[in-house]
């Protein structure tokens, strides 16, 4: 192991980080404390999640706790831990280099918007680098639990910094911020207390401030500023609105209020408490689809920090949950391939489940607005459920939100119950549509007979929607169809119309057929238009056209199936068809009608040119 002096240079991507942290939080410098104590609280909770097997971690100074300090005439602030401590090259790997991919991926989504840029820091655990944004030299001093060896590392924040020898060091971390010129309000005691209270009420460690008010520790007593006490654990009576706000805060990285939260004790045969937090805008590694990484839900076993276990407590699709899970009967030194398989926590995982679809359901039962929020920010994430969680697949379909033919433009307001609840005498299916954008799933010739006979058909329009609807094809006993696929059900005097109108255009029908070839898979009378001269119409297995676009752009292998192309006799396009005894220029119509019906149905044209020069053919006479 390295001992003495070095001047080692940060990896390049701290230097980066450096650089976006200081400028982009410029408008919220007191971050910084936020920051070292929650890095301060996490020491502690490493500590004492260590010593349950060795014991012998804390026993110098088994009372854990954070202090923060300031001198006025030194112009530096504190924040000390005697948590777990750092070895040198823990420091060299945590605060040298970039440790974490969810930093990486924090440089890569910078938007160069300060304030967006901002709220991403938190979330993204580049935290200990806003030091830099008050201070021009930080100072840590650190010693490990369980090492005699002190390290000191310095850094102006420049690209290097400096490793040495410490001694004498009580174990945990000191933090030193030597502050710049202007940023004397950081030694202000009141300014001080202020925001350790506003951002760090809720750490669940005393955090101390000398009683004195000039600050420096050695010249007096310490208090105690924080609440210092798990607030999972209190009588929910007792909690104020703000206080859960502020753990919130404190929890998931957020520089917004929480949407709403539910907070439960379970007591019996196995007893838990349960906090658990909607935000009110996805975070942002929810958007990017990150998948990889979940954190915000916490592990704690009687009041000890276990392990970030998102995944354990909830599946996938409520991935934007935010909160806390405190078991009682859960062993304290589970692991992550134990809890992976344990029975109690099942049941807590079930619990954590029916605990938010009961928030959200009380959401869009008591409260619109709010609602509408979540929806915007979370229901695509939400709609997975419908295919990953089968046993819920009712409950959260009741929660979904569609466009419709009889709704708000493209808003997403109509839930299936109210599809049902104004559903057609003898209608028994719901309907709907999958396109790529709402004005195209507005736009579907397949709606037209539908929109004719006034069924209201749900507007689907989002990546997801045709997957999902492959999975959800009943709700509430009704059958949910897409108006795109397979055959339309008519009624009696429906199906007779339709038979003779497919007689008298046999000929017709098979003379488009020869034209187009091998084109199509079939050509047939469609009972869907009334408008419109021809759309596709799939087969009930078929992927939507425009979905199939989609995956092919992302490089996956589809197998193109030949498509039904259904026409309209009555529409005048077709009638000239018919009437053309030119057979290149009918060959230029009938492929015409199938061309539109392929755009139309978000597919992309194989000969894009052709059709041009085709259109302008048959535009010319
Ligand atoms: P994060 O807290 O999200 O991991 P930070 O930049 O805040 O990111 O901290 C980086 C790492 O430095 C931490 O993960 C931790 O390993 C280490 N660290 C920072 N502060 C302390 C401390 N007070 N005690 C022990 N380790 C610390
Ligand atoms: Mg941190």
């Amino acid at each position: 192991m390295t001992t003495g002096t070095e001047t080692r240079r940060f990896e390049a991507e701290v230097a980066q980080v450096l650089h976006l942290v200081t400028h982009s939080l410029y408008s919220h410098k007191e971050i910084f404390l936020r920051e070292l104590i929650s890095n301060a609280s996490d020491a502690c909770d490493k500590l004492r999640f260590e010593s349950l097997a060795d014991p012998s971690l804390a026993a110098e100074d088994s009372e854990l706790r954070i202090e923060v300090s300031w001198d006025p005439d030194a112009r530096t602030v504190s924040v000390r831990d005697n948590g777990i401590g750092m070895s040198r090259d823990e420091v060299i790997a945590n605060i040298g280099t970039v440790a974490s991919s969810g930093t990486r991926r924090y440089l890569e989504a910078l938007s160069g918007e300060q304030k967006n840029d901002a709220r991403l820091i938190g979330q993204f655990g580049v935290g200990f680098y806003s030091a830099f944004v008050v201070a021009d030299r930080v100072t840590v001093l650190s010693r490990r639990a369980g090492s005699d060896e002190g390290v000191k590392w310095e850094s102006d924040g420049k690209g290097e910094y400096t490793l040495d020898d410490a001694a004498d060091l009580a174990r945990g971390t000191t933090v030193i911020l030597h502050l710049k010129a202007d940023e004397d309000e950081f030694l202000r005691p009141w300014t001080l207390r202020q925001t350790i209270r506003k951002y760090s009420d809720h750490v669940a460690f005393p955090i101390r401030v000398p009683k004195d008010k000039d600050g420096k520790p050695e010249d007096g007593e310490f208090e105690t500023i924080n609440a210092a006490s798990a607030l999972w654990a209190r009588p929910k009576s007792e909690i104020t609105e703000d206080e859960y706000q502020g753990f919130y805060k404190s929890l998931g990285h957020d520089f917004n209020d929480a949407l709403t939260w539910t907070h439960n004790r379970v007591e019996g045969s196995q007893s838990f408490t349960t906090l658990l937090y909607l935000p009110s805008q996805p975070p942002f590694d929810l958007a990017m689809g990150g998948r990889d990484e979940r954190k915000g839900l916490k592990l704690y076993i009687k009041r000890v920090f276990i392990m970030d276990a998102a995944d354990e407590l909830l599946p996938n699709y409520l991935r934007f949950v935010r909160g806390v899970v405190d078991a009682d009967d859960l062993p304290l030194n589970v692991s992550r391939e134990i809890l992976q398989q344990n029975r109690q926590l099942e049941k807590i995982r079930a619990a954590c489940v029916k605990r938010v679809l009961d928030l959200i359901e009380k959401l869009a039962r008591d409260d619109a607005d709010k609602f509408t929020t979540f929806w915007k920010a979370f229901g695509n994430t939400l709609k997975e459920g419908i295919v990953e969680d089968s046993a819920n697949r009712e409950r959260i379909a009741k929660l979904l939100r569609f466009a419709s033919t009889k709704g708000e433009g493209a808003a997403q307001v109509v839930s299936l119950d109210d599809y049902i609840g104004r559903m057609q005498v003898g209608q028994d299916v719901i309907w709907a549509i999958t396109a790529d954008s709402h004005t195209a799933a507005a736009g579907s010739p397949q709606l037209e007979v539908l929109k004719a006979r006034d069924i209201e058909v749900l507007l689907l329009s989002d990546r997801i929607d045709e997957w999902m609807l492959g999975n959800l094809t009943e709700y509430a006993g009704k059958k949910i169809q897409s108006a795109a696929k397979g055959e339309l059900p008519l009624d009696e005097a429906g199906k007779q119309k339709q038979e003779e109108a497919s007689k008298q255009a046999a000929p017709l029908v098979e003379r488009i057929k020869a034209l187009l070839g091998e084109r199509v898979g079939d050509v047939r009378v469609s009972a869907r238009l009334t408008d419109s001269p021809s759309c596709l119409a799939l087969a009930d297995f078929d992927m939507a056209p425009h979905l199939a676009r989609l995956l092919r752009e992302a490089g996956h292998e589809m197998p193109s199936a030949k498509p039904t192309l259904e026409i309209n006799p009555g529409h005048r396009l077709v009638q000239r068809l018919e009437g053309e005894g030119d057979d290149a220029k009918a060959g230029d119509l009938a492929a015409l009608l199938l061309e539109q019906a392929e755009i139309t149905a978000g597919a992309q044209l194989e000969d894009p040119a052709s059709f041009v020069r085709r259109m302008n053919r048959v535009l010319l006479g």
